[in-house]
């Protein structure tokens, strides 16, 4: 029998299992892809909003506040990347700037440090802002992440205190017993005292597994986005917001840990939940939006499109309960922006108003972090990375070119607590095929190391999902 079995290892799922890891627990994730981070978690905006956008009252609003003012902290315990670049939100003319100074007292009620900026000032720290704009709204706290760095990290520590991850493994059925439930997944089953879904576009579908009538539902709202490659002269060096609509935050232009630019998202509501194919019309739209924040984007430079699915609930808002009809039937639903800037805070609120009140947390591990994210190469001196090439040559042999990543740092990547069983995987932990080429030289490289590594077959090694082979047979 498990205390906890969490279901989906997004961000949510993963800060879950961080924070319950440090408590005597017996403790599972259940994940139905082949990595974790592997669903709105691996393609958004990857934005730690300040927290002055959300409606008064919400859960959004209380969360991503609390959120926004943990992170810091915890990527510094875990060395992940976090940049607090802030962030402008751009008003074009006077109905814009209503709006506008309606936010910035928001943020001001909230304590959110902002500034109102003329044009001039604006244009004084970012030259290529449209002359179309006319005011904006500094937020100088906003910061961005890698969000599948922090989860896989966050995920590696819970490995590391006992936590079980069973992934390729879809949870299919649950019934409730005398003293627990039972989970019924594509790989067996398992019984645990509380369950905590955690499962993204799809936590209506198995809230209504225990209850007919779960209380929301789900929309996938797609948003689809450009990536430009790192530029010597980048286009600007903090995030632009336009002021938000129904719509939601609208089209973006926000740096990245690694120097890329992302213009986007789009927001769309689909049928197939899981349905990520980028399109001429969204991509259109974009291009369009952005024109009124920002001139001067060199669109030859672009070198991917992509798209993810947002859980938007028929609630508006964070979905945070216990199932009224389930006691110990925990539900983390329609968690979408800000859910990767609220994460820490949703996990502290869900254990603080229900796991606790379900199972006596008794504290094993206090400490922060007992794994940190995988050092580069290219973070250490001459002396350190000559050192670790001259215990092993493997760290010598540059696999990819564009991120200048070697055979040796792939290969601690794959044997780290957290398993690495795709492609996908490989290039979201070091980021090999996210380079100018996109894979072009790469790619069969990493397939060799990753096939040798599991003591696969080459055509048994898949690009993301089961049945995703890249190569399908020896001629
Ligand atoms: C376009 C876009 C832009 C965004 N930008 C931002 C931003 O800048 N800042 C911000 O704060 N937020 C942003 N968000 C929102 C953020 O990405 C999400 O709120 C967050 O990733 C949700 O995390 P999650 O763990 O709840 O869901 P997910 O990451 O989707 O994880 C759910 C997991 O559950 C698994 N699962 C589902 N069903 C089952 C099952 N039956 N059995 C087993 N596993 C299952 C799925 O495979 C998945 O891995 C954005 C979202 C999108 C799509």
């Amino acid at each position: 029998m498990k205390d906890v079995v969490i279901i989906g290892a997004g961000i949510i799922g993963c800060f879950l299992a961080y924070d319950l890891s440090k408590y005597d627990l017996k403790i599972a994730v259940v994940e139905k892809n082949m990595d974790v981070a592997s669903g709105a978690t691996k393609a958004n905006s990857a934005i730690v909003h300040s927290g002055h956008d959300p409606k008064d009252g919400t859960l959004k609003a209380l969360l991503n506040v609390r959120g926004s003012r943990m992170y810091e902290q915890i990527c510094k315990d875990l060395n992940c990347h976090y940049e607090k670049i802030g962030a402008y939100v751009l008003a074009c003319g006077a109905e814009e700037e209503d709006t506008l100074l309606q936010l910035a007292k928001q943020a001001e009620n909230r304590n959110i440090p902002f500034e109102v900026h003329t044009h001039q000032e604006i244009v004084s720290r970012e030259q290529n802002i449209s002359d179309e704009v006319t005011k904006g709204l500094w937020l100088p706290s906003t910061a961005i992440i890698t969000p599948w760095e922090v989860s896989c990290v966050l995920m590696d520590n819970a490995i590391e205190r006992g936590t079980e991850l069973h992934l390729n493994t879809e949870v299919t059925s649950i019934e409730k017993m005398n003293h627990g439930y039972r989970i019924v997944t594509s790989k067996g089953e398992m019984m645990s005292k509380v369950v905590i879904n955690c499962a993204g576009v799809h936590a209506d579908e198995v809230t209504a597994m225990v209850n007919p009538h779960p209380g929301f539902t789900i929309t996938a709202r797609r948003g689809e986005y450009f990536v430009l490659d790192h530029l010597k002269d980048p286009v600007v060096s903090i995030i632009l917001f336009p002021v938000p609509s129904s719509k939601g935050k609208g089209v973006l232009l926000v740096p990245t840990i690694h120097h890329n630019l992302l213009l986007g998202p789009t927001s769309d509501p689909i049928d197939e939940k899981e349905n990520v194919d980028s399109t001429k019309e969204g991509l259109a739209e974009v291009r369009e939006k952005m024109h009124k924040l920002i001139k001067n984007v060199p669109m030859n430079q672009v070198v991917r499109t992509f798209s993810g699915n947002r859980p938007s609930g028929s609630t508006h808002d964070f979905v945070l309960e216990e199932d009224d009809l389930n006691p110990g039937f925990l539900i983390c639903g329609a968690i979408e922006s800000p859910g990767i800037a609220s994460a820490p805070a949703i996990s502290e609120y869900m254990i603080e108003h229900f796991v606790s009140k379900r199972l006596q947390l008794l504290n094993k591990n206090n400490l922060p972090a007992l794994v940190l994210r995988q050092r580069l190469l290219s973070e250490m001196s001459d002396t350190e990375r000559n050192d670790k090439i001259s215990k092993d040559s493997r760290y010598g042999k540059i696999v990819c070119r564009c991120e200048q990543i070697s055979e040796g740092e792939i290969v601690e990547a794959i044997h780290r607590n957290t398993p690495v069983l795709t492609l996908g995987a490989v290039k979201r932990r070091l980021r090999p095929g996210m380079g100018r080429c996109q894979g072009g030289f790469c790619e069969p490289l990493v397939l060799k190391i990753l096939a040798r590594e599991l003591k696969l077959s080459l055509n048994e090694i898949v690009l993301e999902e089961a049945g995703s082979n890249v190569l399908l047979e020896k001629r």
